[in-house]
Order: C-alpha cells, then structure tokens, then sequence
C-alpha cells in the first residue's frame, strides 16, 4: 500500500522528448490507467517508475521516498507484462513462487502459503502442477497476475496485460481485474491504448499525448468535462464531432454549414481571448428530426446507417452547403433510419463543447 509521485517528470532519449514534464500524485490504493496513442510515453513512464528506465529529470517517489535511483528489485512493485513471460519448463506453482524466491528471504513454508492463498484467489489452484504450455490464454494471464500477487508488494504495474486475449475474454478479465484491485488495495498503474479499459476500470484515466500529459480525472470527468480536442476525440466511442467555428459578437458561427449559436455564459468561461474556435459535439447528444423546426437544426443526408442493435451509429453529411465535413450520430435502436434520405440534425445547446484550436 503505498502513495505514488510523479514529479516534473521528463525522459529523454538523445533528441526525443519521449516524457515530458509529466506530474501525477497518485493515491493509495488507487486504480490509475495511463493511456493515449501509441508512441505517446506510456511504456516509458511505466518503466521510468519500475526502474527499468532512467529518469532524464524530475522525481518518482514511493510513500514519499525519492526513488529515482533505487534499482527496479529494491522498489517494492510487481509488474505484469504483455506477454506473461511465465518459464515454459516449471509448474505454475514455480512460476508463482519463483518471483519470491528472487525478491525475498521468506521461509518455505511462507512461500508456498502465499503461492496457494494467490491461486485460490485467481481460481487457479487446480492448475498448480500444469505447465504454461497446457494453459489457456486467459489461465496463462491468470498465472502472471499470480505471480505479482505473491509479492504483495506496494505498487502494480501492468502493461497492456489483456492484450492478448482474445475480446470476451479480455471484458471478463476487466471485471475481474479491477475487482481484484479493489478487494487487494495495492496502488496500481495500468498502461493500455484502449479507452475502453480505460473507462471501465480506473479509479482516474491519465491521457497522454507526445509526452505530455493531457487530463487526469476520473473517467466521467474526462467523458464529460474534456480539458482539450484532443481528449475529447480519444475519449468516446464513436469520436466526438468536430468543426471550426468562429466567435462573432458573442455567437459561433461556421459560414460553411450556415451554423450560428449564441455562446452560454458557462462554455464563455471556459474559451480565452481567442475567437477562431472548435466546437464539439457527441454523435449520442446530436437529435436526428425527420424536418427542420427551428432555426438551429440542419438539413442532412444520411450516408451509412450501421445497425449495433441497441443503437444505430449514422454518418450524416450537410447537403447544399460547401463543407464535406462528415458528422457521426448515434440514434437509439428501435429509430428506423434510412440510407440516402434527407433528415435533420439538432446540436442541443447544452451538449456544445468548445475549445481553442491546436
Ligand atoms: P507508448 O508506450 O505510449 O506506445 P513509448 O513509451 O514506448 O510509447 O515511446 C514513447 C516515445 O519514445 C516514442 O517516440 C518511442 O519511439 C520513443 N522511445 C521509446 N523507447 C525508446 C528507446 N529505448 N530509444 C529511443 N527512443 C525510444
């Protein structure tokens, strides 16, 4: 059980700024998910707090112990990898207790209690005299997370540990992992560049983008009260709309699609001296009209209608207008919705979101 810091940290690799200047206080037993595209420093900050990496600047501490330079086996965390990297020749049992056996001076008798309360807990103790070879996937995921359970140590790390299973699998693990990261309380960092397990599994998502750090909040908070376009495309599912707009005596206006709004008072707040803006808007929050009624709905054309069951994702474009912007919208299941015919589209007030351009 420990607190976790980032400070200022920064980590180079000869010209490229790989980690840049990235602060986070992560809490006691917190489930932190580092994500964002990939090249985007998320390994490297793992690894940087693992002590698999030097730290070209700044400070990581441990319960308020600098550990910058304290080599990886002294830093009391557990990693778990990608590929579970589990000895093909020894027992899960060895596997499991192997890790303790390199990392501590426990008795025998301690190890091998450790090792059975871990598999009991994963459900893997009928498995403890197999060998990874004649696991399944998820078994052989089950038996890594074992291996760092065993260590009972302050801090998880994990990177990526349910790429490789294959999609059920993978949303049963979610559920599973993150429940067993509550029932452990061990501080974790999760890395991942998939914002689905970044929004169903974290305690706060940390968003990254070419080093540096975008957001950190809980996912809800990132959902909803995005800091900058580019959280807001990477969080949501299909990807939040966007286009240009420009502030004119207090209304957004884009000539192109014939788009005036007056600005709220509170999205006002949140926009600088700038006035050539992005507007925002949810495909789930944008309302598909069978014919215009006010003046703030646009005439459109629906292009692809893909049917998911509960929800039909849309890809509309504004006819007799001169942009060949597109517009995703999402409209509920039981909405008959045609191909090739025209609607409207209502961007309610209250679901804008603006930001500066980048
Ligand atoms: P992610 O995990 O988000 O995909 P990484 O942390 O692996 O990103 O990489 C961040 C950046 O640092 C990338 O531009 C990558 O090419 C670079 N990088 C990572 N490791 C090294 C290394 N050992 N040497 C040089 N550049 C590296």
């Amino acid at each position: 059980m420990a607190e976790l810091t980032l400070g200022n940290v920064t980590k180079r690799f000869d010209d490229v700024v790989a980690v840049d200047d990235v602060s986070i206080e992560i809490d006691d037993g917190e489930f932190l998910v580092l994500v964002g595209p990939s090249g985007c420093g998320k390994s490297t900050t793992l690894r940087m707090i693992a002590g698999l990496e030097t730290i070209s600047d700044g400070r990581i501490a441990i319960d308020g112990d600098v550990v910058n330079d304290a080599p990886a086996q002294q830093r009391d965390i557990a990693m778990v990898f990608q590929s579970y990297a589990l000895y093909p020749h020894m027992t899960v049992r060895e596997n499991m207790r192997f890790g303790l056996e390199e990392s501590t001076t426990l008795e025998k008798a301690e190890m091998d209690s450790r090792v059975e309360d871990a598999a009991e807990t994963l459900e893997i103790d009928d498995l403890l005299e197999r060998k990874p070879g004649e696991l399944s996937g998820g078994q052989q995921q089950r038996v890594a997370l074992g291996r760092a359970i065993v260590r009972d140590p302050a801090v998880f790390l994990m990177d990526e540990p349910l790429s490789n299973l294959d999609a059920k699998l993978r949303s049963g693990m979610r559920t599973e992992l993150q429940r067993l990261q509550e029932e452990l309380g061990v501080t974790t960092v999760y890395v991942t560049h998939d914002q689905t397990e970044a929004m169903t599994m974290s305690d706060r998502i940390a968003i990254l983008d070419g080093g540096e750090l975008q957001q950190v909040a809980t996912p809800l908070e990132c959902y909803h009260r995005p800091t900058n376009r580019f959280v807001a495309g990477f969080i949501g599912e299909p990807s939040m709309n966007f286009f240009d707009v420009s502030l004119e005596d207090g209304r957004l206006v884009d000539s192109d699609i014939e788009f005036e709004y007056p600005l709220s008072s509170v999205v006002r707040d949140s926009v600088g001296e700038t006035t050539e803006l992005v507007l925002g808007i949810r495909p789930e929050d944008v309302e598909l009209l069978d014919a215009r009624e006010t003046a703030h709905d646009f005439p459109v054309v629906v292009d692809v209608v893909e049917p998911m069951g509960n929800e039909n994702n849309l890809l509309v474009r504004f006819p007799d207008t001169d942009t060949e912007s597109t517009f995703n919208v999402i409209v509920d299941g039981m909405c008959h919705v045609e191909a090739g015919k025209r609607y409207v589209i209502r961007i309610p007030e209250s679901a804008i979101h603006v930001f500066d351009r980048e």
